[in-house]
């Protein structure tokens, strides 16, 4: 299946759900970054609402453990991978998700200026699915084709020590080969950028840290 990506940021073929966890990118911030996260909701647990409730703040604490941990942070990646190869759209493109949080890449910090975030439905332990492969590596071209993307990371890359994601798990080399064109080719692992294996890091979702904006308050809804 093709996608294309309108002029205001909306994949045209993706469920679209808005999420309110997003605001203007600074100006002149060029989109030439991918950032490839996962994440479940209760964690190791797929199909769920949990992932669409928590983007949309409507995560409810009481209905399991961890979402009390988590409920009230408001973050959103762009787009959800499940794992049946649905496409979700929760923020337009040219607006900035909150998916990162403190993070940098090649020496630019605040990586939510600059990036759009997708999540694959996943875990660091089991891999993703050929359906999710695909829909990537679509969707990839098809926002390569509208914004500058020059690299295509994982979350544990911006924020190594800190974050996990994607993960073991998440093929590298298949990805790149099933997206060859583009191009420059994401740049081998530093050492640095090894430390993902850190215990301390953490899988999606992502904790209230970064930008102002994101350290809100949740709304009452
Ligand atoms: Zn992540």
């Amino acid at each position: 299946m093709k996608l294309r990506v309108t002029a205001g940021g909306i994949v045209q073929g993706a469920r679209f759900i808005a999420s309110p966890n997003c605001d203007e990118r600074p100006a002149g911030s060029a989109i030439d970054l991918l950032v490839v996260h996962h994440i479940s909701l209760p964690p190791g647990e797929f199909g769920g609402p949990g992932i669409i409730e928590l983007f949309t703040n409507r995560l409810d604490p009481a209905a399991h453990a961890f979402y009390a941990t988590v409920a009230g942070t408001r973050v959103s990646a762009h787009f959800l991978i499940r794992r049946d190869g649905e496409l979700c759209q929760f923020v337009p493109c040219g607006a900035r998700a909150s998916h990162a949080g403190a993070s940098s890449w090649k020496g630019r910090t605040h990586c939510n200026d600059f990036s759009i975030g997708v999540e694959l439905e996943g875990t660091g332990d089991s891999p993703f699915t050929n359906a999710q492969y695909r829909r990537l590596a679509v969707l990839t071209r098809a926002l390569r084709a509208r914004y500058p993307i020059r690299h295509v990371v994982g979350h544990s890359d911006v924020a190594p020590g800190r974050k996990s994601d994607p993960g073991p798990h998440f093929d590298w080399a298949r990805y790149r080969g099933m997206i060859k064109n583009l191009s420059p080719q994401r740049t081998p692992r530093t050492r640095s950028q090894s430390r993902i294996r850190n215990r301390t890091a953490k899988a999606c979702p992502e904790r209230v840290e970064g930008t102002p904006s994101r350290q809100r308050k949740a709304k009452k809804r």
